[in-house]
């Protein structure tokens, strides 16, 4: 039998795709693919003064980027359409009806300023006490007598005494006593615009969802749609609380410690596969000793009641960390096309140049992936290969070491004849131990030659093995830099 299981997301297309919306959906999209159910995507556009299509098609991007596909949805449709809220306007006023001649829900025809005299006067009374419309108790003829007069109204929900209890797949035991929810707006005033907690009720129902999981930031919600099921005679789905995404200073996730939107991350070149690992473990752990975790492992591990319920520190130092982990399981090509973007647009090549050049880059990519956390890093790496062979810019801290150096001119003297006369010679792994050799007999130390060779060759502190990068420069290139380096050490420092 097919499953029954049915899970959503509801994102509102208002802004960039929030880091929060794509753990929701991983969590959401784990859950239907570990079950064999259908995962669903529904665009939140009623809120139309704040939506845009832009930022539509950004979360359908960076969800599908991310490699979260969904079974229904706008682009793909799917058997209840349409999977835009805003399209299913008459369908949620209908319901409303139905719940007027129920009675569970009442007009309120209060006026803007009847509404802020209450506020003012629960204000004054310093404490909070759950809003109850007037006309909460209208008789129902009358109600209609003065909505077909033209009054104006809202719709409000009728709350029930008593509370609310439910079992949250995350948290446990739920219970909002009923006295502290107001008779909330199904409808708002002189529109026919309704609101969020109802049409999220009515769309999930529509669309079967058997689960709503989501962020904590929903629960207090929870109570309010979960009283329009049962005033639809309808069995709610169940419901799972993912916790809140925190920042390290432990407030809510914010630009305060850090990027919070997917783009920001696919900008500095994260590799995909340890934002996905890296999310699963916002509020999941594999077994509490591995982090890092392919994504068919979470799918196959994953079970909504070990998610945890309190907040999930998001630590951008163990981010980091984890980019780099993933970056290093790359092949060359793919680690040569993940960074070859980062490359064009610093105007290091062409793409023509970078295609006809590709066995020199892989080269290159295999020599600094060690290195390399994220592909926006490359290159930063890769520059010096780039500069006139006289003009390569020494990083001041390469430059002091090989000035340290006393014999470092000299040594570099000594290598470069040695290099010209055939004396050393060989592939990189050959040359470098002949060299190391060489360096002995000279009765030096290895660092009094390798400290200024690498700020000739590359001007870095730090990098590559040396002899590699020779290999990469050419032999005749190498040999010119060492030249000009001779020049520019034995001139003092300007
Ligand atoms: N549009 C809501 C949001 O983006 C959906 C909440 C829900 O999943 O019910 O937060």
């Amino acid at each position: 039998m097919e499953s029954q299981i049915r899970v959503r997301i509801a994102p509102s297309p208002t802004g960039t795709v929030h880091l929060g919306l794509c753990r929701t959906s991983l969590f959401n999209w784990a859950f239907a693919r570990r079950h064999g159910g259908k995962f669903i995507l529904r665009i939140e556009d009623t809120d139309h003064g704040r939506n845009t299509e832009v930022s539509e098609k950004a979360i359908l991007d960076g969800l599908e980027w991310l490699g979260l596909d969904w079974d229904e949805g706008p682009d793909k449709g799917g058997p209840f359409e349409p999977y835009h809220q805003s399209q299913r306007v008459k369908r949620h006023l209908e319901v409303a009806d139905e719940l007027l001649k129920s009675g569970h829900a009442y007009r309120d025809f209060s006026t803007p300023e009847e509404l802020d005299a209450w506020r003012a006067a629960q204000e004054a009374r310093k404490q909070r006490e759950a809003y109850r419309g007037k006309d909460r108790d209208l008789d129902a003829a009358d109600s209609q007598a003065r909505a077909d007069g033209g009054e104006a109204f809202a719709i409000r929900f009728r709350i029930p005494e008593g509370e609310s209890s439910f079992k949250d797949l995350v948290r446990g035991d739920v219970t909002i006593p009923h006295f502290e929810i107001d008779d909330w707006v199904m409808v708002r005033r002189g529109g026919e615009a309704p609101t969020y907690n109802f049409v999220v009720v009515c769309d999930d129902f529509d669309m079967k969802i058997s689960h709503v999981f989501r962020g904590e930031e929903h629960l207090v919600n929870t109570p309010k749609q979960l009283l329009i099921y049962s005033a639809l005679g309808q069995t709610a789905p169940e419901f799972g609380h993912l916790p809140l995404m925190l920042g390290t200073d432990r407030k809510k996730l914010s630009k305060r410690t850090g990027d919070t939107a997917l783009g920001d991350y696919q900008a500095k070149g994260y590799p995909k596969a340890a934002i996905v690992n890296f999310l699963a473990l916002q509020g999941w752990a594999l077994d509490g000793e591995n982090d890092l975790f392919t994504r068919d492992q979470f799918v196959g591990a994953f079970d909504i009641g070990d998610v945890s319920k309190a907040g999930a520190v998001f630590d951008p130092k163990k981010f980091l960390w984890m980019a780099g982990e993933y970056l290093r399981q790359e092949s060359p090509e793919e680690l040569l096309d993940h960074c070859l973007p980062y490359v064009l647009e610093d105007g290091l090549m062409t793409a023509d140049v970078a295609s006809e050049r590709r066995a020199w880059l892989l080269q290159v990519a295999a020599s600094v992936q060690d290195r390399l956390q994220l592909y926006s890093e490359f290159p930063d790496w890769i520059a010096h290969f780039f500069a006139a062979d006289d003009q390569v810019s020494y990083d001041p801290k390469a430059e002091k070491g090989a000035r340290k150096r006393e014999r470092g001119v000299e040594l570099l003297g000594g290598f470069l004849d040695a290099l010209d006369s055939g004396d050393l010679s060989g592939d990189p792994a050959a040359l470098g131990s002949a060299t190391k050799e060489w360096i002995t007999a000279q009765d030096a130390k290895i660092p009094e030659l390798f400290q200024p060779l690498r700020c000739a060759l590359t001007g870095m502190p730090g990098g590559p093995d040396i002899f590699e990068t020779m290999d990469l420069l050419g032999l005749d290139r190498a040999k010119a830099r060492i030249r000009a380096a001779m020049d520019r050490l034995a001139t003092p420092a300007s």
